[in-house]
């Protein structure tokens, strides 16, 4: 894997069974630290790893702990899927802070697409009439989309900026390019409308006379399948520690690279709390404090073994590991 900062350990039992993977993420942000608790997920990952070994003794089976960095750019878990890293998985899991304990749900596919027009440059005021406005191909490519954007599914999202917009109002840009990012609830729904967002560049470039290039500028990410019968385990080993309320999922219009390790094997992403009361937000400061204080850490100690036990489970109940197996069948017809 030509990934230099990932890691796999795993723990083999040398007896047939089931394969049990935990993923751990460790980014930390700009500016910010850990303001999105990836300190936490290291050490779930880990520390599952590690105690679910320890109850290995009379099972078969192995159990694998993932390092998968870089998921607050592009996700590492996109190469990782494609390279059929966790294939062999029968369930694979991680849990990710939040202000709530939230069962997994979904994420939206996600795809980033960069169009780079190229016009002719001239002076803008003495001979316009031999120019090719490449600004007017990315203003254009708004108009067509925000169009499009009143006859899309409610659940999806088109946004985007412009990076580049010329030099100086006196000179016909040459060079104008913008970057969109489109999210949808399906894989299936994400290939549609950016079918139909490329149509939108096509013919602004046509419209204006440009020439347009269209690419991919950050990894794709599929929609996030829950697996039911996975995350109903997890939930009941949950409150089997002491865990009481754990909410319904999240509502959520965002995009997480754990979505493309679901479309490989059965997977959760669920949520813990880092504050015992109130809401803090990702990314910022005071949540990077939340995220080192006892709360956070008793927090941790109690999906660690939620995971661990429901590694166990799995182990050593083949209907179980059977039904997770056949609903992980079922999405991927
Ligand atoms: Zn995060």
């Amino acid at each position: 894997m030509d990934i230099p900062t990932a890691f796999r350990a795993e723990y083999d039992t040398g007896r047939p069974g089931a394969v049990i993977g935990f993923l751990s993420e460790y980014d930390a942000l700009p500016q910010v630290g850990h303001g999105c608790g990836h300190n936490l997920i290291g050490t779930i990952g880990v520390g599952s790893g590690v105690l679910l070994s320890k109850l290995m003794e009379h099972t078969g089976g192995k159990v694998i702990v993932f390092g998968c960095p870089a998921e607050e750019t592009s996700g590492a878990k996109v190469k990782m899927s494609e390279l059929g890293c966790f294939d062999e998985l029968d369930a694979a899991m991680m849990a990710h802070p939040e202000s709530k304990y939230y069962k997994s749900g979904v994420s939206l596919a996600m795809e980033a697409l960069r169009f780079k027009y190229f016009g002719k440059a001239t002076r803008a005021a003495t001979s316009p009439q031999d120019g090719i406005n490449a600004l007017e191909g990315v203003i254009q490519l708004f108009v067509n989309i925000n169009g499009l954007r009143q006859h899309i599914l409610p659940s999806a999202r088109i946004h985007g900026v412009i990076r580049n917009g010329g030099v100086a109002p006196n000179i016909v840009p040459d060079y104008a390019s913008a970057e969109f990012h489109i999210r949808a609830t399906s894989k299936e729904y994400l290939e549609e409308l950016s079918r139909k967002v490329r149509n939108c560049a096509q013919a602004s470039a046509l419209s204006t006379g440009t020439r347009v290039e269209i690419s991919n500028y950050e990894e794709s990410y599929c929609d996030l399948r829950t697996n039911q019968n996975l995350s109903a385990q997890v939930t009941e080993n949950l409150h089997l520690f002491g865990v009481e309320e754990i909410n319904e999922p999240r509502k959520s219009f965002g995009s997480i690279d754990m979505g493309n390790v679901s479309h490989r094997c059965p997977g959760i992403h669920p949520y813990f709390p880092v504050v015992d009361h109130g809401y803090v937000t990702a990314h910022s400061k005071d949540f990077a404090a939340a995220a080192v204080t006892d709360y956070a850490h008793e927090q941790m100690g109690l999906v660690i073994k939620s995971f661990a036990k429901t590694g166990y489970d799995i182990l050593t109940d083949q209907d179980l590991r059977s039904r997770i197996r056949q609903e992980f069948e079922c999405q991927n017809v």
